[in-house]
C-alpha cells in the first residue's frame, strides 16, 4: 500500500456518511473530517496529514497560506506536490518503508500487532476496544497504530525510547470555529508558512523522513543520540524512536480486530529491537506547546496530554503563552494569533495521560481561541491570569473548607479531587463569557473592568456556596457536625471577601462599580 496514492482513509463527507479518500483528495470541498475507529488515532492521522502538507505543500508566506486557504488545491496539484516523496510512503517494501526501521537485524523480537496500541498495557479499558491478542489489523489500521505509537511513545523500559517530545505529550491543533468547515481548512490552519519556519534547507530527504536511511541506533558503544542540529527540525513530525518492522510472515486474511472490517488482508505481527532513535537536545515540536527554563540552560520540556484534562486552567498557556513561559503555547498557534489571526478558531488539545508505560487516561478538548490586538495584549492577558488565579484560588479553598466541615482532623484527611475539580467545570462556561468580552476591551481604564470582575466574583461566589452546600450535605448525616459545617461555611465566605487573589478584584469594583440608578 502506498499511503500518497491509495485510498486508505476514510473520510466523513458533507452529505452525511463515509467513504475512501486519498491524500491528494484532501482539497474536495465534499470531506468534513477524517474518520478513525479509535480517537488516539484521529488525532495521529490529522497529524500525518498535516506534516505530508508541511514537507510537501508549505506556502511560502500568510499571504500564499491565505490564497490556499480559501482556494484549495486539486486533486492533481496535490498529487504532483507528493510526487517527490511517494517512494518514502510504501507501508511495505523490501527497501524504505513507512515509519519502519531500514536495517533490523535478524535477532530480533516478533510482536503480536496489538502491543502497538498504547494503551495495551494499561489496566484501565474505559476508552478503547481491547481485542484479544492474537487478533490481526487490516493495513490502515496497522499503519495509524505504527504512525500513533512513533509520535506519541511512552517508556518502555532499558533502551526503549520515548517519542520525540516525551512520553504522552500533548498536541494542540487549530480548527476553524465554523462547524460547517471542510476537512481542508481543518488542516491547512495548522500548515506553518516557510518564512515562519525559517528551517536550513533539506539536504537529504532521510534528515526529515528518517526511516529512508539506516536508524541512528542509540544501544551499543556506536549507538548516538539525535539532536536537532544533527538532522532536520522538520523530522519533528516524522520522528521514529522505536525499531519496528512489519513481519510478512504471518499475514493472512480475516476481521481487522480494531475497526471490524471483514475478510481483509491481516498483519498479525511485528518485529522490533531497542536502541532506536534517541532525540535528544532542544526539539520543538510545532505542534506542542513546551515549557521553558528560566536561565535557558535546560532544553525545552513538552507539555503533557493530561493537560487537555484541565479545562480553562491553562487556557492562557495553551493559546496566548505565559510571561513565565510555562508553557508557551505550540508554534502553530502562536504563528497564528500573531500572523494569521482569521478565520475565527477553536483549540483541539488531546493526548494520552501516561505513567511510564502505562496509559491512564486520554484526554481530548476544545477550548475557544481569542486573537487579541497588539497593543492591549499584555493588560489583556495581565487580567486573565487575575481570574485564573483567582479561580485557583478559589478551587483550593473550596476543597479546605469542604474538608474541614467533613473531618474533625482535615489535616490528617487525604485529597478529595472531585471537590475542586466541581468548581472548574462549574465555573468553566462564566470564565469563558467573561473572556469574550475581554476580548474586545479597550483597557483604556480600570473602571471598564470593575463591572467584568463584578460579574466574576459574584457568578463564582454563588456557585462556592452551592457546591459547598452539595459536598457537605452529600455526606452520610450521621457524620455531619451542624457547629463544624457552620464554622467551615463562614470561613469559606471570608475566604471570599479577602482571599490574597480576591480582594484586589473586589477593591477594583469597589471604587469604580456604580450601580444604575
Ligand atoms: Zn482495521
Amino acid at each position: 500500500m502506498n499511503l500518497t496514492a491509495e485510498r486508505w482513509l476514510q473520510g466523513i463527507c458533507s452529505r452525511g456518511g463515509q467513504g475512501a479518500v486519498s491524500v491528494a483528495e484532501l482539497g474536495d470541498a465534499n470531506w468534513l473530517d477524517i474518520y478513525s475507529p479509535r480517537p488516539d488515532f484521529r488525532g495521529a492521522l490529522y497529524q500525518f496529514l498535516i506534516g505530508l502538507l508541511q514537507i510537501a505543500y508549505a506556502p511560502r508566506d500568510v499571504k500564499e497560506w491565505r490564497d490556499r486557504y480559501n482556494r484549495p488545491p486539486t486533486h492533481e496539484e496535490l498529487q504532483a506536490a507528493f510526487e517527490p516523496f511517494k517512494h518514502a510512503f510504501l507501508l511495505e517494501n523490501d527497501g524504505p518503508a513507512f515509519m519502519q526501521d531500514l536495517a533490523l537485524p535478524d535477532e530480533v523480537n516478533q510482536l503480536p500487532v496489538l502491543e502497538l496500541l498504547i494503551d495495551a498495557g494499561s489496566s484501565s479499558n474505559r476508552y478503547f476496544n481491547k481485542p484479544a491478542s492474537d487478533h490481526g489489523l487490516c493495513e490502515a489500521c496497522f499503519t495509524q497504530a505504527l504512525l500513533t505509537l512513533q509520535i506519541n511513545a511512552p517508556s518502555g523500559g532499558r533502551g526503549v525510547r520515548t517519542s520525540l517530545r516525551g512520553g504522552g505529550p500533548l498536541t494542540t491543533l487549530l480548527l476553524p470555529a465554523d462547524e460547517n468547515a471542510t476537512l481542508w481548512q481543518k488542516l491547512w490552519l495548522n500548515v506553518i508558512p516557510l518564512d515562519a519556519l525559517d528551517h536550513p534547507p533539506v539536504k537529504e530527504l532521510s534528515d526529515v523522513l528518517p526511516w529512508l536511511a539506516p536508524t541512528r541506533t542509540s544501544d551499543d558503544k556506536s549507538g548516538q543520540d539525535t539532536p536537532p542540529e544533527s538532522v532536520h527540525p522538520l523530522q519533528a513530525y516524522w520522528s521514529m524512536p522505536r525499531r519496528i518492522r512489519l513481519d510478512a510472515s504471518t499475514v493472512d486474511q480475516g476481521p481487522c480486530a480494531v475497526c471490524a472490517a471483514t475478510n481483509v488482508r491481516l498483519i498479525r505481527h511485528y518485529r522490533t529491537r531497542h536502541g532506536g532513535t534517541n532525540y535528544t537536545g532542544t526539539w520543538v515540536h510545532p505542534l506542542t506547546p513546551y515549557s521553558l527554563d528560566a536561565k535557558g540552560e535546560k532544553p525545552p520540556i513538552s507539555s503533557k496530554g493530561h493537560q487537555a484534562g484541565r479545562g480553562y486552567r491553562d487556557w492562557l498557556g495553551l493559546v496566548l503563552g505565559n510571561d513565565t513561559h510555562q508553557p508557551d503555547a505550540a508554534k502553530v498557534v502562536s504563528h497564528f494569533t500573531t500572523k494569521v489571526r482569521s478565520p475565527q478558531a477553536r483549540l483541539w488539545c488531546f493526548g494520552f495521560s501516561m505513567s511510564n508505560m502505562k496509559s491512564l487516561c486520554w484526554y481530548d478538548s476544545t477550548l475557544p481561541v481569542h486573537v487579541i490586538e497588539s497593543d492591549v495584549l499584555r493588560p489583556f492577558t495581565k487580567t486573565v491570569k487575575q481570574l485564573l488565579d483567582s479561580a485557583e484560588e478559589m478551587a483550593s479553598t473550596l476543597h479546605r473548607q469542604v474538608k474541614a466541615a467533613w473531618f474533625r482532623r482535615p489535616g490528617d484527611a487525604g485529597n478529595e479531587p472531585a471537590v475542586p475539580q466541581s468548581f472548574w467545570q462549574g465555573s468553566e462556561a462564566i470564565f469563558y463569557r467573561l473572556l469574550d468580552e475581554l476580548a474586545v476591551l479597550d483597557f483604556d481604564s480600570k473602571a471598564k473592568l470593575a463591572p467584568i470582575y463584578r460579574r466574576w466574583l459574584l457568578e463564582t461566589r454563588r456557585l462556592m456556596l452551592d457546591l459547598f452546600d452539595h459536598w457537605v450535605l452529600s455526606s452520610p448525616f450521621e457524620h455531619q457536625d451542624m457547629q463544624r459545617v457552620i464554622k467551615a461555611r463562614a470561613a469559606l465566605t471570608r475566604d471570599l471577601n479577602s482571599g490574597k487573589t480576591l480582594k484586589p478584584l473586589w477593591e477594583v469594583v469597589n471604587r469604580h462599580h456604580k450601580e444604575p440608578a
